[in-house]
């Protein structure tokens, strides 16, 4: 970097951020990140699908944080409604597709610890302490204005800066989407019966109900609930809490223990209008905001970060401005398809559950029984699950930008 610029800035230090950084200064751009100092410990976990893993791996981090992650061979949905159309319980197998895992779930801070190590051993990528406070874009170059430091120019701004981007702002992006009358509880436990490597999902009339596999005798648990009562059950002392979730999960783990530290995320759905514009692109949840409903979001975010990665070096290879408008709208292209995909999806299964609709219930349910006992039906959606058709850079197919 010379000066106090580069030929790329990424802003926001997330996992999309980092991803985004390491994969444009790893093929030799010029980078800078705009990383806020780490906040508190984030409980969370993130069930990254194969591909994702295969991209994280290709870009030396995944050897940094394999060892802490567990993998997801198989995949359990069971309709716990107890309404008039109840779906069978369905029963996803990674090895029917020739796969070992469908991915591996992993608690986010070694992810960020892993993918933070690796940003700070590339030679081409300073990573700044600070807070973005303005965004200027220009004809050639745009300018981020920082609380502590000098102002940085770049060609071009990655907006890795979460749901309330300060980048999407800047460029005067506007989104689409609502919030849900429901609010995600999560946490980790330990327990005293083996998971097998095998996710299991309940769907209630209140939302999806996850249990999925981390390394040894503990997973991480997403419940969705209406806010009063994910309030409500978080308040719980520990052994009131134990007893709710082994209740609400069938003791199929056996005596639970849950672990420190609870997170409340109210859900929301998202999407930008444009996902770049010239000088401007963004990645991760500054693009889309997905309830945590089938491990979408940072799978999505990782496909953005691998996509602008790509865009961004073939420009340079052939000479071009990797701020240009002409890219901003090839990557919104590239990623149009996937994200509303998903974003629709995801939004439909919730919505089925929430629906006290009979016909919307019988939808949902004949979707599940046609998967459950149709079996390349079952085994095509597994695979677009891990390998999407429609969104494929070649991160995530193992080959370096
Ligand atoms: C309960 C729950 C479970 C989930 N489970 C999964 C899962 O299993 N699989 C999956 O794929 N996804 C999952 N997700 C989604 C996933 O957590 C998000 O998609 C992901 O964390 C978003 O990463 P990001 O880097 O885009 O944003 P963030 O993690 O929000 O990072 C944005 C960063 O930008 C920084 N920032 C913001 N403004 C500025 C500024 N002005 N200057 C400098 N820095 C700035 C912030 O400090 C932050 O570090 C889950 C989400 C929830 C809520």
């Amino acid at each position: 970097m010379s000066g106090k610029s580069a030929e790329v800035v990424v802003v926001g230090g997330g996992p999309a951020g980092l991803t985004a950084a390491i994969a444009l200064a790893g093929a030799g751009v010029e980078t800078a990140l705009v990383a806020k100092p780490l906040g508190a410990p984030d409980n969370r976990t993130t069930a990254l699908l194969a591909s994702s893993v295969t991209a994280l791996d290709t870009l030396g981090v995944w050897p940094l944080c394999r060892d802490d992650a567990a993998p997801l061979r198989v995949m359990r949905i069971i309709d716990d409604t107890a309404r008039l159309l109840r779906a069978p319980e369905v029963h996803f197998a990674a090895s029917e597709i020739g796969l070992d895992a469908f991915g591996h779930n992993i608690e986010n801070r070694f992810l960020l610890a892993a993918l933070d190590t690796r940003a700070r051993a590339l030679s081409t990528l300073t990573v700044i302490e600070d807070t973005a406070q303005a965004v200027a874009i220009e004809d050639n170059r745009v300018v981020i204005a920082l609380a502590h430091g000098a102002p940085l120019s770049a060609r071009l701004a990655i907006g890795a800066d979460g749901r309330r981007s300060l980048c999407r702002q800047a460029a005067g992006i506007a989104t689409d989407g609502r919030s849900y009358q429901q609010t995600a509880l999560t946490f980790n436990l330990s327990h005293q019966r083996p998971h097998h490597d095998s996710s299991t999902e309940f769907h209630t009339a209140s939302g999806p109900f996850t249990l999925v596999p981390l390394p040894g005798l503990r997973s991480s648990l997403v419940l969705v609930a209406d806010p009063a009562e994910a309030v409500r059950i978080a308040a719980l002392a520990e052994a009131e809490l134990a007893a709710e979730i082994e209740r609400r999960s069938h003791s199929i783990l056996g005596r639970l223990e849950p672990e420190p530290g609870r997170g409340t995320f109210p859900l929301a759905i998202e999407t930008a209008r444009r996902f770049a514009v010239a000088r401007v692109a963004l990645v991760g949840e500054a693009a889309h905001l997905l309830p945590p409903i089938g491990a979408q979001g940072l799978n999505l975010g990782l496909r953005d970060a691998a996509a602008i990665g790509e865009l961004v070096v073939e420009a340079r290879r052939n000479g071009g401005d990797v701020g240009a408008a002409d890219l901003a709208d090839r990557y919104d292209r590239a990623r149009r398809t996937d994200v509303t995909g998903r974003a629709l999806a995801v939004d439909l299964l919730n919505r089925s559950l929430l629906s006290d609709f009979l016909p919307m219930q019988g939808a949902r349910g004949l979707s599940l029984f046609l998967m459950e006992r149709i079996g390349p039906l079952r085994r095509a959606v597994m695979r677009e699950g891990v390998q999407p058709t429609t969104a494929q850079p070649r991160l995530m197919r193992g080959e370096a930008l």
